[in-house]
């Protein structure tokens, strides 16, 4: 190999969000890991402002959840109004999850991906930023020429070889057009402008939690950003042009019916064209797509760099075992568990999206008789307080019971999480016995419910295959449940396939 070569056993395309994720995530499980990006500096554009229970949970798996939960907002849930601010749809998620964290947390983007690329520095994955991939070769030769690795070249002709590459770059994905793959359309196209302001007074009487305001005359969504930020959407309509839309007195007109003039100050704007995509192809072969290259969706549930932290989760620990020697087929389990899920929860985005987009008026006035029809016909309020709900995962490394975050109890004042790290949790109502060595084997961190009580409602939740409460739940190392059985055997018999050899 060339001396000027430089190898890693993951190289990850693009270093936002999700790259970064990953990338923490690899390096904490010792994997020689390298990012690459060809911006030096976080994306200083208007994107993401929440952020969910889940992905606290991640962001404790980084070290950085606590020291991130400071900077942020915790969000007391959404409510959907008529032009009139009539309640059409109202969401609540006070208090904490049963994972562990509050279902729903306000961010300031720029804050959340500066604390996070500290966590990925300090879990020792490598960066090289500044210069973009230029190409990427996996073809067989360049896998003779390399000993089994994929090559890229980046803008200044440096080389990086990579067992696995994975694209995390974004809604223009070099890589995947590198790969020739394409993507299912899910017909939402509409043009918003996104605007985040600084709020000179604390006491500005804007809301607590976010809305979204179904006006025909002008749909809209308030976001509450951890002070002094307050973020407001508008979607365009058809005609108007968005740097005219930008200026501080457009701003000024859009936002006089909640803020004063003089109020807030713009602190940045953009205007994007939201989308609901899905890549048909998440892997070729030893490359990996995530994140935005692989699936986007409208920001009405704020969902589209959470669900990318939910493919780093789920991938990291799946290349972590193939390096080990576990079956590359491991690896064929990643689209197969994230794409329902990320299609169902873009979907759901996609339906919000029509909900709130309606301009016409007498659509409007039928949406909202029915939505107040089905508000005065049920609970007033929606209980949110386990988050969103999400489609389980499911294939065949999930079982009965399984396919959800566990919940994560404190044991002796630790969290579960950080009693385990990033390992497989066997747990059973009683002493484990032999079933539990072979788990301790593998690498397994081995709990009994009868030690630890706490526990019991973790192995209450998940259900054995005929029905009965589970005696032994496990839980894989992304923290999803993959079963409950009559005992850790059941389980072990699913899980033998995927794991590295003893
Ligand atoms: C208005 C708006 C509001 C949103 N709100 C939310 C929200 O509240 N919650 C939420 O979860 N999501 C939200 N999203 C979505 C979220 O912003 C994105 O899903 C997320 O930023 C995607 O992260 P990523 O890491 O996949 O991609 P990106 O953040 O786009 O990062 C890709 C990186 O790859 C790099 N790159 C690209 N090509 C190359 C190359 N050839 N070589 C090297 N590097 C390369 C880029 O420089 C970039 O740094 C929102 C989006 C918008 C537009």
């Amino acid at each position: 190999m060339a001396a000027d070569v430089v190898d890693c056993d993951v190289a990850i395309i693009g270093y936002g969000p999700v790259g970064a994720t990953l990338a923490g995530l690899l390096a904490g499980r010792g994997v020689r890991t390298l990012v690459i990006d060809r911006e030096v500096d976080i994306y200083p554009l208007p994107r993401a402002a929440h952020v969910d229970h889940e992905i606290m949970r991640i962001m404790q798996e980084l070290g950085c959840a606590d020291e991130m939960l400071a900077g942020m907002r915790p969000n007391p849930g959404m409510d959907f109004l008529t032009a009139d601010h009539e309640v059409l749809l109202s969401m609540r998620s006070p208090g904490l999850t049963s994972l562990g964290w509050p279902a729903s947390v306000f961010i300031n983007q720029p804050l959340f991906e500066r604390q996070l690329r500290e966590a990925v520095s300090r879990l020792g994955a490598t960066t090289l930023l500044g210069s973009g991939v230029a190409a990427i070769d996996s073809s067989e030769a360049a896998m003779y020429e390399h000993a089994d690795r994929v090559q890229l070249t980046l803008d200044d002709g440096s080389i990086v070889t990579a067992r696995y590459v994975v694209g995390c770059d974004g809604a223009r994905s070099f890589t995947r057009r590198t790969l020739g793959i394409g993507s299912h359309d899910l017909e939402f196209e509409e043009p918003w402008l996104v605007v985040d302001m600084l709020i000179n007074d604390a006491d500005s009487g804007l809301p607590e939690f976010a809305l979204q305001v179904c006006d025909p005359a002008r749909p809209h969504t308030l976001v509450p950003m951890p002070a002094p930020r307050f973020r407001f959407e508008f979607m365009l309509l058809p005609g108007e042009d968005p740097v005219a839309m930008q200026t501080p007195e457009a701003v000024a007109e859009l936002t006089a019916g909640w803020l004063p003039a003089g109020a807030a100050t713009v602190e940045r704007s953009a205007v994007y064209t939201f989308h609901g995509l899905i890549t048909t192809r998440w892997r070729s072969g030893r490359v990996l797509l995530a994140g935005d290259a692989a699936h986007q969706t409208p920001p009405f549930l704020g969902q589209g760099m959470c669900s990318g932290m939910r493919d780093a989760a789920n991938l990291a620990w799946k290349l972590h075992a193939v390096l080990r020697g576990a079956d590359e087929a491991l690896l064929d389990t990643y689209q197969q568990e994230r794409e329902p899920a990320v299609r169902s929860i873009v979907q759901a985005a996609v339906d919000f999206g029509r909900i709130i987009c309606t301009l016409d008026p007498a659509q409007a006035a039928a949406r909202d008789e029915a939505m107040l029809a089905a508000r005065a016909s049920a609970a007033e309020v929606q209980d949110t307080s386990e988050g969103v709900p999400m489609a389980p995962l499911t294939g065949s490394l999930v079982t009965a019971g399984g396919g959800r975050p566990s919940y994560q109890p404190t044991l002796a004042g630790r969290r579960l999480d950080d009693l385990v790290g990033p390992r497989w949790l066997a747990i059973t109502r009683c002493a484990a016995g032999e079933d539990g060595a072979w788990w301790t084997q593998r690498g397994a961190l081995v709990l009994g419910a009868d030690e630890h009580p706490e526990l019991v409602a973790l192995l209450d939740a998940a259900v054995a295959p005929d029905g009965i409460v589970a005696d032994a739940v496990v839980v894989r190392p992304d923290r999803y449940v993959l079963g409950g059985a009559p005992t850790l055997q059941h389980l072990a018999a699913i899980a033998e396939p995927f794991l590295p050899p003893v």
